[in-house]
């Protein structure tokens, strides 16, 4: 349905409940989704080229509590995704890119939508491209997938019902919106 429910789907389907280590220049979506999910944001400086997470200041605000990284690839320009993957394996945590302005970039001749556990992108008639409203999650993670995918339609696929869920869905008049 938009940018913000997909990064607190993406947050939800992960599991994240303590500290997620993010960016403080932000839209406030980012922020207010680790909020409304009971997740504590903690603010991580940008790097002063590319405005991003500066992923090499991560690794000192990390704790016992800290389960995620939520970065932002700013006005479309890529995070530092390589420094950040391995901060990740090697502290075990989860990693949302906020790629609402990054829709179609590419990073090393691929989609840039291939890094971290998920990247979630806004179709917002403020961004580049655009269905009025809409958004949308992407991950290699089959399983989370289908669990995005049942949490983005009430937790239920036709009259089986399986979890909760909330209403993440868009609609045919927006998506012929994308299409024009
Ligand atoms: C637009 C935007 C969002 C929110 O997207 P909506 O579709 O408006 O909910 C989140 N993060 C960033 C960086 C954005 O620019």
């Amino acid at each position: 349905s938009n940018g913000t429910i997909a990064i607190q789907l993406a947050i939800k389907a992960l599991n994240i409940d303590g500290e997620i280590i993010t960016t403080p220049f932000f839209y406030f979506a980012t922020t207010t989704s680790i909020l409304w999910e009971n997740c504590t944001p903690v603010f991580c400086d940008i790097d002063n080229d590319t405005l991003c997470i500066d992923a090499y200041k991560i690794e000192a605000l990390i704790t016992p509590k800290t389960q995620a990284i939520l970065a932002t690839h700013v006005y479309g320009i890529p995070c530092n995704v390589e420094i950040i993957e391995k901060m990740a394996i090697k502290h075990n945590l989860k990693v949302i890119y906020d790629a609402a302005h990054a829709f179609g970039v590419n990073y090393k001749q691929k989609s840039l939508l291939n890094y971290g556990d998920v990247s979630t992108c806004s179709f917002h008639a403020t961004k580049i491209f655009h269905t009025v409203e809409g958004g949308s999650i992407t991950t290699r993670n089959k399983d989370l997938f289908e669990k995005i995918r049942l949490y983005h339609s009430f937790g239920h696929v036709g009259d089986n019902y399986y979890s909760q869920g909330i209403n993440g869905k868009n609609s045919e008049f927006h998506a012929a919106m994308g299409l024009f």
